[in-house]
């Protein structure tokens, strides 16, 4: 194929899309499973089996040998198995390829050893993958060949969620089942669906492929654990949206051209702050779709960075002193006939609905606010939020000057609206201005903004999956709307009630909102008195998953049962302990095997050298001492601190998993972590270029 060729004909090559199915299905069969997709409707054993041979014979066609379940177990990322299509060969010995409806709607993995904070006990180890038809199936091609993927939920035997996809689901429903009652309560009959859009924008950094496999840490962690700072910084500002270097432009090239053959919008890409680092975001999609492709995004940018001599970090802090990488979670809610709830619009009546749903959204977010800081919680994260360049820890909600005088006049203005004449809701409105988009000023210390139809959760962190904060904020949105229908639904006087409504949210939760820099210290204590939670760890986020508040949110809305919120805190502990352990020993590992054996060398070297200089002339070689005796005092710490460090390691691997032993990690492991790093980040500055053992962040980060 040509280097160049146009986008519109291999956009969507490889998705059994709607195109696709309507060309290839008998039209009954078609227009079944449209409703399956559409109203969730059941799929008859035998339409099941029209569609997955037809999708086999579509995925044939591009070469496909295997089909394979791809789902999202709790590690983060997917997990898939193969299985090829080869039926057992027949008396003329030749092997047909046979895909049943049975194989397409349902598999059932060997799921014992996926994460299930217990849901699963050993004697009924079963999960089963279950066919999410709303999420398009698509054939990947690469290196092993070409792979029919049909995305599924995984559930267990007794239809507990294991996975990332079927609580989105679940709480697409609820937050759909809420909206349209809020809707049809302002008059909106025709529209039939409303689902949440979500456009996530992807940061990650790309560094040379060498150097790369010469730091344990990256392979291991996925992050450095010792690194001095290099001369020059991000302090230029000159990465950001600079030029992009050929090496990176073909690769961006390459990770465009493979995603949209996967049917993914990608569509903008820039540098971003670090150097190293970029961004790509896709135009915004049901959030389904947008939670697979994301995952799909990931997958990709790290695959085409091995075709180009790189590997991609998707890791939030890969260097520390060096801005991390988050996603901005862009969200929204539209009908199925394409209303934006989140749109100000310029008609009064419109903008009524709209500061019910803001408002809505305020309470929403207030009355969850650790939830949804437990919902960006990854233990990469830690190193981010809260750290000056990433959302302080606090949640809070930018919603730009406009809006927030907007709202501070309903606040004020509803003590005199009783002495209007029946003219409440007009006379609120009148002094609505028209939101012009371009209005929202730019807040980039907020975790949560209003940016001008949508709102974007900046808090989620680069690696994790976009699931969990989207499962967070359609069910606490769903609730907070039927809420509001509850009252309104009952209301004589629907105007007033929805403008007394409007004005009760906005001030019960007004401590919410914040247009200042999220950054300064008096954010800090302005939130403290306003009694806003600041919740610095992963470990402290957890606990909020299963609180009772939780609990109640997500069993109302049949999001989350308490067993699958209580097995969710537990895989959350072990995987916090488990990445802190993993750190501890990559640490363990470099500074036995490789820094110290290299400072030693180094010092000897220096002796050697100062007894020479001594032997040969006698001259002054007060700078070779005292360089021996700086390194060898940086040596003993470093010794010590590794002996330090190695007893905490120990010790946690013999705790049972849980709190307990996540407590522990945080704060005996990760202090004797940073104790080692000190003298060892030191010691790097003056020890020999040469003999130091690995690439120095100048090195990874300026020379990609
Ligand atoms: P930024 O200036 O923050 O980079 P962009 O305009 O590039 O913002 O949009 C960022 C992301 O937000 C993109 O993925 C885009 O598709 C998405 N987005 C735009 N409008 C909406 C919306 N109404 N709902 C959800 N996501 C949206
Ligand atoms: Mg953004």
């Amino acid at each position: 194929m040509s280097e160049y060729y146009n986008v519109s004909e291999i956009f969507g090559e490889n998705v059994f899309n709607d195109t696709v199915m309507r060309a290839r299905l008998p039209k009954k069969v078609y227009q079944q499973l449209k409703r399956t997709i559409e109203e969730g409707k059941d799929l008859d054993p035998a339409t099941a089996d029209v569609v997955a041979h037809e999708m086999k014979e579509w995925a044939i066609e591009k070469g496909a040998t295997h089909y394979s379940h791809w789902f999202q177990p709790l590690t983060g990322v997917t997990a898939e198995k193969h299985d090829s299509f080869i039926t057992a060969p027949g008396e003329d010995g030749k092997a047909l390829m046979s895909f049943s409806g049975k194989e397409l709607i349902k598999g059932e993995p060997d799921a014992s050893s996926f994460p299930s904070g217990g849901l699963r006990a050993t004697f009924e180890a079963r999960g089963y993958t279950v066919w999410d038809c709303t999420s398009p199936a698509f054939v990947r091609q690469d290196a092993a060949g070409a792979t029919l993927c049909i995305p599924t939920a995984f559930c267990s035997y007794t239809g507990e969620a294991l996975d990332a996809k079927t609580p989105i689901l679940r709480s697409m429903e609820a937050v759909n089942e809420q909206a349209l009652r809020l809707i049809r309560l302002f008059g909106n009959t025709t529209s039939k669906k409303v689902f949440p859009s979500v456009g996530p924008e992807q940061e990650y950094f790309l560094v040379d492929r060498k150097k790369y496999l010469k730091r344990k840490d990256l392979i291991f962690a996925g992050r450095t654990l010792f690194g001095a700072m290099p001369p020059k910084g991000q302090e230029m500002d000159d990465h950001y949206f600079g030029g992009i270097l050929e090496r990176i432009a073909a690769y961006m090239k390459e990770v465009n051209k493979e995603l949209w053959k996967l049917g993914v919008t990608a569509k903008t890409q820039h540098n971003e702050a670090a150097p190293a680092q970029h961004e790509l975001a896709p135009i915004y999609a049901s959030c389904n779709i947008a939670v697979d492709h994301n995952q799909l995004i990931m997958e990709t940018l790290k695959k085409v960075a091995g075709r180009h001599g790189m590997t991609c970090l998707l890791h939030e802090k890969p260097f520390a002193g060096v801005n991390g990488s988050g996603k901005h979670n862009n969200w929204s809610l539209t009908t199925d006939d394409g209303i934006n709830l989140l749109e100000p619009g310029d008609t009064p009546h419109e903008n009524v609905q709209f500061l019910l749903v803001l408002t809505c959204m305020l309470k929403a977010v207030d009355k969850h606010a650790e939830l949804l800081r437990e919902s960006a919680a990854d233990v990469g994260n830690d190193h981010r939020l809260g750290a000056d360049e990433a959302p302080p820890a606090i949640v809070s909600v930018f919603l730009g000057e406009q809006l927030e005088d907007v709202l501070s006049q309903l606040i004020s203005t509803g003590e005199a609206t009783s002495s209007l004449d029946g003219g409440v809701l007009q006379t609120g409105v009148k002094n609505i201005p028209d939101f012009a988009k371009d209005a929202t000023d730019r807040n980039r210390t907020s975790p949560f903004a209003f940016t001008g139809n949508k709102f974007e959760f900046r808090m989620v962190g680069a690696s994790d999956s976009i699931a969990a904060p989207n499962v967070v904020l359609n069910t606490i949105v769903a609730e907070a709307f039927s809420d509001a229908c509850d009252i309104l639904e009952k209301a004589d006087d629907f105007e007033m009630a929805v403008h007394d409504l409007i004005k009760e949210q906005a001030t019960a939760h007004q401590r919410i909102v914040f247009n200042g820099n999220g950054y300064s210290k008096e954010w800090m204590k302005e939130a403290e008195r306003r009694g806003l939670p600041n919740i610095c760890s992963m470990v402290d986020a957890i606990p909020a998953l299963a609180s009772e508040k939780s609990v109640s949110l997500f069993e109302k809305f049949n999001v989350f049962t308490r067993t699958e919120l209580e097995s969710r805190v537990e895989v959350l502990y072990e995987n916090y302990a488990k990445a802190i352990n993993i750190e501890a020993r990559t640490m363990i590992d470099m500074a036995g095997k490789q820094i110290i054996p290299a400072v030693i060398k180094y010092t000897t070297s220096l002796a050697n050298s100062i007894n020479a200089v001594k032997a040969a002339c006698g001259a002054d070689v007060s700078v070779q001492t005292e360089l021996l005796m700086e390194t060898s005092r940086l040596l003993a710490e470093a010794k010590q601190a590794l002996t330090r460090l190695t007893e905490v390691t120990t010790r946690a691997a013999v705790m049972e998993e849980g709190r307990e032993q996540a407590v522990f990690c945080r704060d005996r492991i990760i202090t004797a972590m940073d104790a080692l790093r000190a003298p060892v980040d030191q010691l790097e500055m003056m020890v020999d270029k040469e003999m130091w053992p690995m690439p120095s962040y100048g090195d990874l980060i300026f020379e990609v």
